[in-house]
């Protein structure tokens, strides 16, 4: 093991966490961001955290969309955080299903969360710390993957959050429990 030089990064689901939850978005047009998805992204760039989102997209693998729809709403989310002075400094998505009716994406791949490999992959990429990061979702399976690479974890409420805090997941804690993506902002700040 060598000298830890990678700074902290913010791990953030997309469906649910980052903007509103749609069942399988699979248009720009229900593509809806929350009141204070910018103001909160913003918040952890000005603090010098990558922010990182790492996102199932489960529907490439099962034809309920292209590939290349979800770059093109990852595009379109920089482009309205750019409008308000945030940004995302990298996405990252897994498009595969072990019972894919695509093929090419049927695979038991080590991207899907609760797999940490998009979380490994970004540490490389971006020269992330993981033991100094946190990674924020709306899911038990989001917080799985931070748990399992060492990071700190936030479930959030909205999207599936209400429904995954009435169901705790043995073995799977979170650090908090906040309402939103801004409150887990707030925490993140006052803990870095
Ligand atoms: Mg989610
Ligand atoms: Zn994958």
């Amino acid at each position: 093991m060598g000298v830890d030089v990678g700074r902290p990064a913010v791990f953030l689901d997309r469906d649910g966490t980052l903007i509103e939850e749609a069942g399988y978005l699979d248009r720009l047009e229900r593509l809806v961001f929350y009141p204070f998805t910018v103001d909160a992204v913003r918040a952890l760039n000005q603090a010098g955290l990558a922010v990182v989102v790492v996102t199932n997209q489960a529907g490439v693998a099962r034809g309920i969309f292209r590939e290349a729809f979800v770059g093109e709403a990852h595009a379109h989310i920089s482009e309205r955080l750019a409008r308000g002075g945030a940004r995302v400094d990298a996405f990252y998505y897994c498009p595969h299903h072990p019972e894919a009716s695509i093929e090419q994406y049927r695979i038991a791949c080590d991207c899907r969360k609760p797999q940490p490999g998009m979380l490994r992959r970004a540490a490389a990429d971006l020269q992330i710390d993981l033991s100094r990061s946190v990674v924020v979702g709306d899911r038990w399976h989001d917080l799985q993957a931070g748990r399992v690479v060492g990071a700190r974890t936030l479930l959030v409420r909205t999207g599936y959050g209400r429904t995954e805090e009435a169901a705790p997941r043995p073995g799977v804690e979170a650090d908090a429990i906040v309402d939103n993506l801004m409150e887990a902002a707030s925490w993140i700040l006052r803990a870095a």
